[in-house]
């Protein structure tokens, strides 16, 4: 019984070699799984769910989203988390591909042990700015709000939500792009788990800790730029693991 977990893959037009990498990932190793968890960030940007439908159709999209839909069909079972640049995705989304959204934070049993999944954007609470912005964008008022714009509309402010936060990225401190290790131990206190996955920081890595005379461990998936990342559950087993993306 394998299960699968990815995230950070930031599909994106501009971006084939991404979009072909996940392809191939989902016929060499999704279509063995029993379940694949998509925790996040799986587009660059979402700005509704209406972009499907809209003409001219984006190839990325359209063909991302039939593999998707043939992977679920053929019994695999398929979890999308949001992120912060697509949590925009919605239930249409979800019924095109077969894929089920669940909440973050979110409890599974991953084998006999209790797992909590999330982004990771939540852990970041030393950057204050985000966590004000995160605060209102999870807000049903404000997705709403901006689900009425037009497309162009949207566009433009994804456009521009990118670019604030690319030259955040630039100018802000390492440690506060990281997880908070006090915001770690109380999400994971809370839902008594010994066990963590999560994305967003682009720091793969497995952490162990020993926290509340506990040893603990955090799972951090890799983001999709130079080479593709996932964390493979198999036979008790939850291993980290990198592989070069295939020649365009
Ligand atoms: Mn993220």
């Amino acid at each position: 019984m394998l299960t699968l977990f990815i995230s950070d893959l930031h599909i994106d037009q501009s971006r084939p070699d991404i979009a072909r990498a996940f392809l191939g990932f989902l016929d060499s190793h999704a279509a063995r799984a029993e379940k694949l968890y998509i925790l996040g960030d799986f587009f660059d940007t979402w700005i509704g769910d209406d972009v499907i439908f809209h003409e001219p159709k984006d190839d990325v999209i359209t063909e991302v989203l039939s593999r998707l839909k043939k992977l679920s069909t053929s019994g695999v079972q398929l979890y999308f988390m949001h992120g912060n640049r697509d949590f925009l995705l919605g239930e249409e989304f979800m019924r095109q591909c077969g894929g089920t959204l669940l909440n973050d934070p979110c409890l599974i049993n991953l084998g006999n042990t209790p797992t909590l999944l999330m982004h990771g954007d939540s852990l970041c609470t030393d950057d204050i700015d985000y966590m004000t912005f995160r605060k209102l964008a999870r807000s049903p008022g404000w997705i709403q709000d901006q689900l009425d714009k037009p497309i162009s509309e949207r566009i433009d402010f994804a456009r521009h939500l990118r670019k604030t936060s690319k030259e955040k990225t630039s100018q802000t401190a390492e440690s506060i792009l990281d997880v908070n290790q006090a915001a770690v131990s109380r999400a994971m206190n809370e839902h008594e788990v010994t066990q963590l996955i999560h994305g967003h920081t682009h720091r793969p890595m497995v952490h162990t800790f020993n926290d509340a005379s506990q040893i603990k461990k955090r799972y951090v998936l890799g983001d999709w730029d130079k080479q593709g990342w996932y964390l493979a559950h198999q036979n008790d087993a939850l291993t980290l693991h990198s592989f070069p993306f295939p020649c365009l």
